[in-house]
């Protein structure tokens, strides 16, 4: 099969299948590949002109009662230093960053029972009531639909929760076995019905990937269809079973998201820290090959380096305004400018 001929069917939402998606997954062919990276940067300008959306990232636990083989801040790792940020300092994180021209604001962290659901709704609520103008979105894993309910009740709109991989097998070799895919899937149902914006995805080359996982990966998104997809490299953290484990690469990466902004024109696709880190230009690349989301960390600096998901993550030592401005260079550098607004997803909330 003729690979333009399957980009440009791809694009007009004509005939889109298995062994079609294989093809670009695949194919070795420069001129197809570059094609490709043209086409989604064309959709994405469709939708989105220019515009990157910023999103103001707090880590505000390391804190996790799971041991997701892959992740630095698993249950079992010893070694790294845990922490935890009160209301107050997460508030402090929200004025800084508003300040500095976020009008999103996401609470992600590990699922730190310390929190409890009303303390959340309490800082969730401050946060809404302070800044209005804001959009509210949570990274915290999986919980009961009452608690997301009343998340949402709060003031959050937005639910960040990869689904990490879509086959039930491999799932089960990246988790340990009190964890499962269908929980994972009920939880993204639920907030879906609830009426959250809702971001799924996973880590592109994450140990025992194969082709045909990720083939299935982006068949559940196309179905699913997500506000947001969230991708990014694998990067082994050395605390973690996977320690040896190779790192998922920058071009593997870039094709996916490529072939994701044709699959879903309208989602927001986020540049990654994990895609910044593997590649100096890797975020930048991202933005070329159909991206429009950054995530700079707005945690304060004291803690950065805490937030070990992998090693090497960029960005741990710089205050929040250094990486506002840092990132700003970058984007435009890519040709894109960074907005000052909530950045809503124009994917409809059925
Ligand atoms: N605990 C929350 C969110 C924090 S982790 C949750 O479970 O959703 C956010 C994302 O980081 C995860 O979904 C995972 O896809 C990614 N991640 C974790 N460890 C990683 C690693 N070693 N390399 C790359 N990405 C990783």
């Amino acid at each position: 099969m003729d690979g333009f001929q399957i980009i440009k069917e791809l694009e007009e939402e004509k005939r889109i299948d298995q062994s079609r998606l294989d093809v670009l997954l695949q194919t070795g062919n420069r001129e197809v590949v570059e094609y490709l990276y043209q086409r989604a940067r064309a959709v994405r300008e469709k939708w989105y002109g220019r515009d990157v959306y910023a999103r103001g990232l707090i880590e505000f636990t390391n804190h996790c009662r799971n041991n997701c083989f892959y992740c630095g801040i698993r249950r079992d790792n010893t070694v790294v230093e845990r922490y935890r940020l009160s209301g107050q300092q997460i508030l402090e994180c929200c004025e800084r960053g508003y300040a500095l021209g976020y009008r999103t604001f996401v609470l992600q962290g590990g699922e730190d029972v310390f929190y409890t659901r009303e303390k959340l709704a309490d800082i969730i609520s401050s946060i809404h009531t302070r800044y209005p103008d804001c959009a509210i979105t949570l990274s915290f894993g999986e919980w009961k639909r009452e608690d997301y309910q009343c998340w949402f009740d709060a003031g959050a709109r937005r639910y960040l929760l990869r689904h990490e991989t879509a086959s039930r097998e491999h799932y089960s070799q990246l988790h340990p076995q009190e964890m499962s895919l269908r929980h994972r899937m009920e939880c993204l149902q639920q907030l879906k019905e609830i009426g959250y914006q809702v971001g799924a995805g996973f880590m592109v080359g994450s140990p025992g990937q194969t082709r045909e996982y990720l083939l299935k990966d982006l068949l559940f998104l196309r179905e699913f269809s997500p506000h947001m997809v969230g991708i990014g490299p694998f990067l082994s953290q050395k605390d973690t079973p996977f320690a040896q484990e190779k790192n998922g690469t920058l071009e593997v990466t870039l094709r996916l998201l490529a072939i994701l902004r044709l699959l879903l024109p309208k989602t927001l696709l986020p540049a990654t820290t994990a895609l910044g880190t593997v590649a100096p230009d890797g975020r930048e690349l991202g933005l070329q090959a159909g991206a429009n989301v950054v995530m700079p960390n707005l945690s304060p600096v004291a803690v950065r380096s805490k937030y070990t998901l992998y090693d090497n993550k960029i960005c741990t030592g710089e205050e929040a305004a250094e990486c506002r401005k840092c990132l700003e260079q970058r984007v435009e550098l890519a040709g894109y400018r960074i907005v000052t607004h909530r950045g809503d997803s124009l994917v409809e909330i059925e």
